[in-house]
């Protein structure tokens, strides 16, 4: 009995594992048609289901005990109602089946499916989670042991078969669910150091390794122009010198939440590229519409000042260097250079301006690298 119970135990905790990978959050949404996910996960959880059944313990001819409601409970968690409504109709339906139909199948299967049914409900209603996923194994639980004694006519040698009973569900149950507890736990951590491995920790945009993976993205697609914002705060050593560094990280954050407000209606990717330099890409752009957004940030610096937690009110302004993809150099490299010198000639030329590229005498000529 107790190696029956092991393999009972492998089965569930492989296939519980094996079923957990596709459908965690990380993963999940790489597979097509999310409608379906739930169906798909109760229909996993009912295959599991019937191999548990049968490397099952036989008690009796037609009494058999396994860990399927272990299965039909998890399926909850990443399924949602669906998918313990599917599972335990199956399992339950194949209960019936699996030994002679008798009585006691029929009641052992209808259980099982009665179980699926309210656990679907309360899914539904209340949602499941790791940390109430016990209550509803409780539940099954219970109802499973009633059902069991019931069968052995409410004998002693039923009491310490559903003690047994009781005693390898528990262990299963809280060891999967442990396991998918720290699976969870380290798939957030994943997750968590990729979007800072992007993102700018002071600004929360995008940092430079982001920019460059958009900006190689969009200029695969020579056919679609954008415009190439690269801006520059005049004089910010003189925030830091004067105010104090924590000071010039507020300017920071302020101008990094004006910038994402200016460039959302235009679909504006803004990244923090390093110190107090940003960019703004504006797809399907062209000059023009560039040289209108950069001027609407340039004078809305200039005109709002920046407030600051010590009740500061500080005038900043910005320079800003403008070129356009494909005509201003079409790799990543050449047109952030073109953006970079138009902000140079904005510096040199009395800052608190916008400079496209064209409007130099240094634009690089196309067919300089056509
Ligand atoms: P310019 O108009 O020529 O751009 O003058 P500037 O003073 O802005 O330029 P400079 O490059 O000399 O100075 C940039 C300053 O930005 C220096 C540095 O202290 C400050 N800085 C860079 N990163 C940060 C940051 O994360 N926080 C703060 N508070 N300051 C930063
Ligand atoms: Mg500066
Ligand atoms: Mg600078």
């Amino acid at each position: 009995m107790f190696l029956e119970m092991a393999i009972n135990f492998c089965v569930l905790f492989t296939f519980s594992v094996l079923s957990y990978w596709p459908f965690q959050n990380r993963v999940r949404f790489h597979i097509p048609f999310p409608t379906l996910h739930p169906l798909l996960i109760g229909l996993i959880s009912a295959i599991t289901g019937l191999v548990l059944m049968h490397t099952a313990v036989r008690i009796t001819d037609s009494i058999i005990v396994d860990a399927r409601m272990v299965v039909i409970v998890l399926s909850g968690i990443f399924g949602g109602p669906i998918a313990p409504l599917v599972s335990g109709l199956i399992i339950g339906g194949a209960r019936i089946f699996i030994t002679e139909v008798t009585f006691d199948s029929i009641i052992a299967g209808t259980g099982t499916i009665v179980g699926g049914l309210v656990i679907s409900y309360f899914t539904k209603r209340k949602g499941m989670s790791f940390r109430n996923s016990r209550f509803y194994f409780y539940y099954y639980i219970a109802q499973t042991s009633f059902i069991l004694a019931f069968l052995m006519d409410f004998s002693w040698k039923a009491a310490a078969q559903i003690v047994y009973f009781i005693i390898f569900s528990f262990l299963s149950f809280f060891t999967v669910l442990f396991i998918f507890r720290e699976l969870d736990i380290h798939f957030k951590k994943v997750n968590m150091a990729e979007r800072l491995a992007e993102t700018d920790f002071l600004t929360g945009l995008y940092n430079n390794r982001m920019f460059q993976k958009v900006t190689e993205q969009i200029t695969s697609d020579a056919n679609v122009p954008f415009c190439l914002l690269l801006l520059d705060i005049d004089h910010f050593k003189k925030v830091n010198d004067s105010y104090g560094h924590p000071i010039g990280d507020e300017v920071l954050r302020e101008l990094a939440s004006r910038l994402r407000r200016a460039s959302h209606s235009y679909n504006g990717i803004v990244s923090r590229n390093g110190g107090e330099e940003f960019s703004v890409i504006l797809p399907n752009a062209e000059k023009e519409m560039g040289m209108e957004v950069a001027e609407t940030v340039r004078s809305a610096v200039e005109s709002t000042s920046f407030k600051t937690t010590n009740r500061l009110e500080l005038n900043i302004t910005v320079s800003v260097g403008v070129s356009t993809f494909p005509n201003n150099g079409d790799k990543i490299q050449k047109l952030f250079n073109q953006s970079d010198i138009a902000l140079y000639y904005a510096k040199n030329t009395g800052r608190n301006k916008v400079v496209h590229i064209e409007d130099t005498d240094k634009a690089t000529p196309k067919s300089a690298y056509n």
